[in-house]
């Protein structure tokens, strides 16, 4: 063995997997298909706004030829342009009436880098969901399995937020809270008297409100309220593969890193049962190379994963390794997106508020919690806002010249406030990635096809999400009020989930409680596609912790032999 660990990919899953099997002494090699990237020297957060080509924006030439799905993400100027992969050198096939955003980075961190950094926990109302109403498998897990596991990685990650004590939105060992602005304090203070069962709390996030020695100690410092955070941080301040995770790893000597290595295919050998290699493509040479380890783990994000499976094929899987159970590929699902209204307060013109907090507030699911609501849908939604002053909001490019452009930069403009809704997906059948025969990309690897819409089920949580905006704006006091229309195309996101799913039952599912393939013992798969079902929350931090927990696991089996 070359290795005792292999982990595909070092973005935020990978991250966890290979600095928690390092501290339990495992010699690990970390597979990364994109660049290296040096951790500070490469980000362009300390450049001035007259040094940012074209003040962030990014020509539509170059747009439409290169970045045609990656430029429609928010995060994506010309200052994080080098974080997202390019459209036309990594295609994938769409239906023509049903496309599907597939947002990406390719490089050391992965999505890490540009995330948007909003972590919050699922509860036993989204464990038990699929249970409680048939849609989907029973997760093979409770709250209470994973609970030990958030608290680890958001210590560790340093989440800043304030506790509520709600059951849908439990608390963790928070860093302490960013400050509400006038405008939130105000909002909070209506929504809660007008709803008892809606609760406005400020945005729990990643950001080291104050560092503690651990953090210290990795050469993180605490967050400078500058949200210029899809460029990279160099103080460290928000978590990322490479601020925290990979140094964690490192200083335990036992990490490598391979960069510029796409990996293929895995190897199965049947008389053992297990992965026996790794095959890899250096991205620049195209030279082939196979590496051996006694446990294997797939973090290459959901598609990325489902890709490198499907692509395993052999006489014994031949529809993708370890999918005796043919649900890999299955179930894509992603937040519904484009849901809620913006408005403009004509008050507060007076206050203002310092610096630029790279996080908002964030308004937890209230349908269908204890009991089901009136409502024509199962599940819910629950909502992040945003606020700032029209003219001054970095976002914002005022149209103009001269001096009249000039006096009205000086005023920062009214108050604006936009909920943004994100709506629990169903899992279904048909909502499918799989490779496309015959079409290669300049890899020779298999082109992934993606097949997913959203259904009944996600269209009336979506008008229910936009009435509740609009109605918790008007009352209060917003003016001008937009009510966000018809839904994103599904990947917009950028939560994709639950391609190879995990259940109690080999024959409907491909990984165990432990993400640990069914079929084949040494294989992890820790992403999202490991997802049963959506919830409402983001859910990165939910992958972080089902990654600390199975490279656990796994250090476990292999520490007792049994695998
Ligand atoms: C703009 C933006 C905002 C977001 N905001 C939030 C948020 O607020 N909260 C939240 O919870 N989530 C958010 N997300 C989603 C979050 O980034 C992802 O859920 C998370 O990064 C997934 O982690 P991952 O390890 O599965 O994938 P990634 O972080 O994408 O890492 C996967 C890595 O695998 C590598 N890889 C892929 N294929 C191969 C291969 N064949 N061989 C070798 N390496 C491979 C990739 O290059 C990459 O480095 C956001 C994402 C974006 C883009
Ligand atoms: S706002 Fe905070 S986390 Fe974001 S780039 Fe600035 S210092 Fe870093």
């Amino acid at each position: 063995m070359d290795f005792d660990a292999i982990v595909v990919g070092s973005g935020i899953t990978g991250g966890w997997v290979a600095k928690e099997l390092c501290e339990r002494g495992l010699k690990t090699l970390v597979l990364e298909r994109g660049r290296d990237v040096k951790h500070g020297a490469d980000y362009l957060d300390f450049a001035p706004p007259w040094e940012v080509p074209n003040r962030g924006e990014v020509p539509e030439e170059e747009k439409s030829e290169h970045y045609a799905v990656q430029s429609t993400c928010y995060a994506f100027n010309s200052a994080s342009k080098q974080w997202w992969v390019r459209d036309s050198e990594h295609p994938y096939s769409t239906p023509a009436d049903r496309p599907y955003s597939w947002i990406r980075g390719y490089h050391l961190g992965g999505r890490s880098i540009t995330w948007g950094r909003q972590t919050y926990r699922m509860s036993d109302f989204d464990f038990a969901a699929n249970k409680q109403d048939g849609h989907g498998v029973d997760w093979p897990i409770r709250y209470a399995d994973i609970s030990p596991w958030y608290d680890r990685v958001e210590r560790f990650a340093g989440i800043s937020g304030a506790s509520e004590g709600l059951e849908q939105l439990p608390d963790g060992p928070f860093l302490s809270p960013m400050a509400m602005n006038c405008l939130e304090q105000a909002f909070k203070k209506k929504v809660e008297e007008d709803h008892p069962a809606r609760r406005v709390t400020v945005a729990r996030c990643a950001h080291l409100t104050e560092p503690s020695p651990e953090h210290i100690k990795l050469g993180r410092g605490p967050c400078q309220l500058r949200n210029v955070c899809e460029r990279g941080c160099g103080y460290g301040a928000y978590f990322s593969s490479l601020s925290a995770t990979l140094p964690a790893a490192r200083k335990t000597g036992n990490l490598t890193v391979i960069t510029d290595a796409i990996v293929e295919r895995l190897d199965y050998d049947h008389a053992k049962r297990r992965v026996s290699g790794v095959r890899v493509i250096d991205s620049k040479t195209r030279q082939g190379k196979s590496y051996q380890a006694r446990v294997v783990f797939l973090c290459a994000s959901t598609i990325g994963s489902t890709q490198i499976l499907l692509g395993s094929r052999s006489e014994f899987f031949p529809k993708g390794l370890a999918n005796k159970s043919d649900a890999l590929g299955r179930y894509l699902m992603d937040h519904v997106m484009g849901l809620g209204a913006i408005g403009t307060h004509p008050g507060f013109l007076d206050r203002y508020y310092y610096g630029r907090r790279p996080a908002g507030f964030y308004l937890p699911r209230y349908v269908n919690l204890r009991e089901k609501d009136a409502v024509d849908f199962t599940r819910g939604f629950g909502f992040q806002g945003y606020t700032w002053r029209s003219t001054w909001y970095r976002g914002i490019h005022e149209v103009g010249v001269g001096a009249e452009l000039k006096q009205r930069l000086r005023e920062p403009g009214r108050w604006e406030m936009h909920l943004i809704g994100f709506g629990e997906m169903l899992p279904r059948a048909d909502n499918r990635v799989t490779l496309v025969e015959g079409r290669t990309d300049g890899w020779g690897i298999p082109l992934v096809h993606i097949d997913c819409t959203h259904g009944e089920n996600e269209r009336r949580i979506a008008e229910r999400a936009n009435l509740d905006a609009a109605a918790m704006l008007a009352a209060a006091g917003f003016e001008n009020i937009r009510s966000n229309g018809a839904i994103m195309p599904p990947g917009h996101s950028v939560h994709e989930m639950g391609t190879a799913r995990m259940g109690h039952d080999p024959a409907t599912s491909v990984l165990n409680r432990y993400n640990q393939a069914h079929d084949v013992a040494n294989l992890f798969v820790t992403d999202g596609s490991c997802m049963t079902s959506t919830g409402t929350t983001n859910p990165s931090l939910t992958y972080m912790a089902l990654s600390a927990r199975a490279a656990n696991h796994a250090a476990d089996l292999l520490g007792s032999g049994v695998i």
